[in-house]
């Protein structure tokens, strides 16, 4: 276990070696094989909410997760280099592990923001302004942006919260160019995506990603991309700005963890207590759910 996150320790992988564990992923590098040296991106079936990684699993979720990514890069392709080299991966991650050409990331976590929600909205309340863009009077939870918002973050430690930074902060960290490029390549990708998403009626709200640089200075998309865990996907049907909007994916655990029924006390400290099956279930086919709706394939 590392810390109070309850991160499992990562499983032994045969000819990989462990790299680090995050909440939902556990990150290797292949030692040997037709591979070695490539990263191996491994999705667990871990969730998270309220900050703490649940005691239950949502079986499937990683190889879900897996494909969904799998499937944006695809769709991405001829808009920005990405990172997957193979999903030729060892046994006993199979379905649910890419291997991945290792970049040298840039320390920022590129979000693009269609919408205000999350911590968008909060620094909004507070100041008029998300990363020093200065936003018009008005907007509520769940308003869509007059245009779309690239809201650096700086990448925090495993357990912090990742913090929204100006852009000039960018500048700082990778120079003018670099962060002119991160911009606009995060914009251009959140406009195609948010695209293919509106066809199938779903909204994403906003998104984060990640880049790294390939020996030659080509910028490359990383991580994982548009994956309920890494974006806010909601149902088009139901979006109605003021209120907080049902996510796609953790509302059922959200509401259930909340309810009388839990016996959990969210102010307490106290980790979440175990989810009932019923919910597991639930969550499970709202995953399912969300990768048919989006890919228009059967999972
Ligand atoms: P969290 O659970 O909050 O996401 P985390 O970011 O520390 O925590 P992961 O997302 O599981 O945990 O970690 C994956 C790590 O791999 C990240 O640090 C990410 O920046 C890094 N990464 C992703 N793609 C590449 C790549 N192609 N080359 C090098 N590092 C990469
Ligand atoms: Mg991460």
């Amino acid at each position: 276990m590392s810390g109070d996150l309850n991160i499992p320790d990562a499983p032994v992988i045969e000819g990989a070696e462990h790299l680090h564990s995050g909440k939902v992923r556990d990150l290797y590098r292949m030692v040997s094989g037709e591979h070695a040296g490539r990263l191996l991106m491994v999705a667990s079936d871990r969730i998270s909410a309220y900050d703490f990684v649940l005691d239950s699993t949502i079986p499937d979720k990683g190889a879900i997760l897996t494909r969904m990514s799998l499937w944006w890069f695809d769709q991405l392709a001829s808009t920005v280099p990405h990172h997957v080299v193979s999903t030729d991966v060892p046994a006993a991650v199979a379905g649910r592990a890419v291997l991945c050409e290792e970049l040298a990331m840039f320390p920022v976590e590129c979000v693009a923001r269609g919408y205000l929600t999350g911590s968008g909205l909060l620094d909004y309340r507070a100041t008029g302004e998300v990363c020093g863009i200065s936003l018009p009077a008005g907007l509520e939870d769940g308003s869509r942006l007059p245009a779309p918002i690239f809201t650096p973050a700086s990448k925090a430690a495993v357990g912090d919260h990742d913090e929204n930074v100006s852009y000039d902060a960018v500048v700082g960290a990778v120079g003018a160019e670099t962060a002119a490029a991160l911009r606009e390549l995060t914009l251009t990708i959140y406009g195609r995506a948010e695209e293919i998403a509106r066809e199938q009626g779903i909204i994403l709200a906003d998104t984060k990603f990640e880049f790294g640089a390939r020996s030659d200075t080509t910028i490359v998309l990383a991580d994982e991309v548009l994956t309920p865990d890494s974006s806010r996907f909601w149902p088009a049907a139901e979006w109605e700005p003021g209120r907080a909007q049902a996510s796609y994916d953790k509302q059922i655990v959200r509401d259930w963890l909340t309810s009388a029924e839990s016996g959990w006390d969210r102010a307490s400290g106290d980790r979440p207590p175990a989810l009932p099956e019923s919910v597991i279930a639930h969550t499970r086919a709202r995953y399912v759910e969300a990768y048919e709706i989006l890919t228009g394939e059967k999972f």
